[in-house]
C-alpha cells in the first residue's frame, strides 16, 4: 500500500510549524509499513499533480504570503484542488490555508483576497490594534461523520488540543463547525465554534502542531485516504501513543481542565 500526501506551498505556508502534521502521518504511515511520499503542491507544480495525491495537508502563513498562495492558486490549480476535496479527498488544513479556502479572506491590511469558495465561510482581520487570539486551545469535534468515527476509535468523546495564533475571525455559513470550544478562540471568540468540516476535509485554526497532539486524527486521516483509493476498509495496527496520551493528560492539568479518563 502506498499513500501520497500533497503539502500546500510548503515553503510559503510552513510559518507556524505545521510541517510537524506532514511529518506525523508520514512516520504513522511508515511504522505501519505502508509507503508513503510528500509532494510539494506549490508554485512550481503542475495542476495535474494535485490529481495524483491521496491525502492534502495545509499550513498556517501570513497574511502576505496567503497573498501570493492565492495568486498562484487560481484557475486549473483551483480547480484541481476543488475535485479533488469534492470527491472526498481527506485533507488536513489549519489557520491560513482554510481561510483561502473559503469566499474570502480580509487581511489586516490592503485587498480582500478571494478564496477558493470550497467551504462555505468568511474570515476577516479586524485590523492591526485588533488583539491576536492566541494561545491554548482546546475543542471537542461534534463534525458528523467525522465526530462518530473518532468517538469508535477512542472510546470517549473526541478532544482536540492545539495552539491558535491568528488576527482573522471566521464567521461559518452553511457548513458545519468542526466542533465546540472548551477553551480558547476558536474561530471568532463569539461563537463558540471552532473550525470547519466539509466531505473529509478538516480545517482548523488549531496548530499544535494538530496532528502529533491528537494522533487519532492523523489516523483518521490515512484511514480515510486507504478507504477511498483501494475501495476497501482499512484496519489499521494500533502504535503506542501512550507519550503523546501522557502529554494531553499534563495539558489538561494545566489548563485546568477535568481529566481525560
Ligand atoms: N494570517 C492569518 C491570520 O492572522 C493566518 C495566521 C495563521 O496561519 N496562523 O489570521
Amino acid at each position: 500500500m502506498e499513500l501520497k500526501i500533497g503539502w500546500l506551498y510548503p515553503t510559503l505556508m510552513s510559518t507556524y510549524g505545521d510541517r510537524g502534521n506532514v511529518i506525523c502521518i508520514e512516520r504513522r504511515c511508515q511504522w505501519r509499513g505502508i509507503e508513503v511520499s510528500i509532494v510539494p503542491l506549490d508554485q512550481q507544480t503542475q495542476a495535474t499533480a494535485f490529481y495524483q495525491v491521496d491525502l492534502i495537508v495545509g499550513g498556517g502563513a501570513q497574511d502576505r504570503q496567503q497573498e501570493i498562495v492565492m495568486r498562484d492558486l487560481k484557475g486549473a490549480k483551483a480547480e484541481a484542488l476543488r475535485d479533488k476535496l469534492e470527491s472526498g479527498t481527506p485533507g488536513a488544513f489549519t489557520c491560513g490555508s482554510p481561510q483561502l479556502l473559503g469566499h474570502y479572506y480580509e487581511p489586516a491590511f490592503g485587498q480582500r483576497i478571494e478564496g477558493l469558495g470550497l467551504l462555505d465561510f468568511v474570515s476577516k482581520h479586524p485590523g492591526p490594534q485588533a488583539k491576536r487570539c492566541i494561545g491554548n486551545v482546546v475543542f471537542e469535534i461534534t463534525a458528523s461523520p467525522l465526530a462518530q468515527d473518532l468517538r469508535a476509535m477512542l472510546g470517549e468523546p473526541p478532544i482536540v488540543i492545539g495552539f491558535e495564533n491568528h488576527g482573522g475571525r471566521t464567521y461559518l455559513g452553511n457548513i458545519a463547525p468542526l466542533g465546540k470550544v472548551i477553551k480558547g478562540y476558536g474561530n471568532n471568540g463569539e461563537d463558540g465554534k471552532e473550525g470547519a468540516f466539509y466531505r473529509n476535509a478538516i480545517a482548523t485554526y488549531s496548530h499544535g502542531p494538530l496532528l502529533p497532539k491528537n494522533p487519532f486524527i492523523a489516523d483518521w486521516l490515512i484511514q480515510t485516504a486507504l478507504r477511498q483509493k483501494y475501495q476497501t476498509e482499512m484496519v489499521l495496527t494500533k502504535l503506542d501513543d501512550s507519550l503523546a496520551w501522557r502529554a494531553r493528560e499534563a495539558m489538561f492539568k494545566r489548563l485546568e481542565l477535568p481529566s481525560l479518563h
